[in-house]
């Protein structure tokens, strides 16, 4: 069995207590080496075998795990935030599965997670957007026409962009073509969780000049939308009026 790990999005304590426990258990490791906090890997055995993607290609990848497979080692492939996500994941599956070999995928935090949680703000709001949509600008991956930014934000719904900060002058002028107005907040998170965490705060119309003079140029998420500001209705789930399967509404007469 192999088993793919999200390794969360950088602090080492946002790690699942399953993935943690599994790299402490493997004796090969795979880890994507780019972004991956090598301290996620701290509680490895001594002499696990440990190997970086990042100078691997896919078949290399793919013959350490199944050499190890075969020795009937216990192997880990770590992947950065939720293997789901820009993982690169499904391919190493289907070779896996071509081969027949059998693994589970174990989920971790993603970037987009933390980045939420360090700009302190809830990416869905009654009233302003209920819709999270997670994409990417193209680059030397294509990204379906369809998709086009401009495409998106047509929605004006919450967006969070990934491995796109490098074009971030771009990517605001297409969230304006599209339909936000470039007073909408918007936010740049590098390198969420970690100890160099920095928030960049701004508009649609001064967020890239800001993250240039910041000095920002990868590992970085971009966050666009309505639910950065302070304009939101309170949700009814906590409402006093509003009764629900386990609260009694409190102008509602008991049931029974
Ligand atoms: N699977 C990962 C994403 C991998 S793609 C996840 O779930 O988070 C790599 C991109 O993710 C980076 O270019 C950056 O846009 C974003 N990213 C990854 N870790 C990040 C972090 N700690 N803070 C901000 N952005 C991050």
């Amino acid at each position: 069995m192999i088993y793919f790990i999200g390794a969360g999005p950088g602090d080492p304590e946002l790690i699942t207590v399953k993935g943690k426990r599994l790299i402490e258990e493997a004796d090969v490791i795979v880890y994507a080496g780019s972004l991956v906090n090598p301290q996620v890997l701290a509680g490895a055995k001594p002499g696990v075998e440990i190997h970086n993607s990042a100078a691997m290609t896919l078949d290399e990848v793919i013959s350490v795990l199944c050499r190890g497979e075969k020795e009937g080692k216990r192997v880990v492939r770590v992947h950065t935030g939720d293997p789901s996500l820009y993982g690169a994941i499904r391919e190493q599956m289907a070779k896996l599965d071509r081969l027949g070999i059998a693994y589970e995928v174990i989920p971790g935090v993603s970037s987009f997670l933390a980045a939420a949680a360090a700009v302190k703000r809830e990416y869905t709001l009654p009233g302003i957007s209920q819709t999270v949509i997670l994409t990417r600008m193209e680059g030397r991956t294509p990204v379906p026409e369809r998709e086009r930014i401009q495409e998106l934000a047509a929605h004006r719904a919450t967006m969070v962009i990934f491995l796109s900060i490098g074009q971030i002058e771009q990517l605001c002028g297409y969230l304006q073509q599209g339909g936000y107005d470039a007073d909408t907040p918007a936010a740049v998170v590098y390198k969420a969780s970690w100890k160099e965490q920095a928030i960049v705060r701004g508009t649609l119309a001064d967020l890239a000049e800001k993250v240039k003079a910041a000095g920002i140029r990868k590992t970085a998420l971009v966050m666009v939308g309505e639910f950065l500001g302070d304009v939101f209705e309170a949700s009814r789930l906590y409402a006093p009026e509003f009764g629900h399967e386990y609260r009694t509404a409190k102008n509602d007469v008991p049931q029974d």
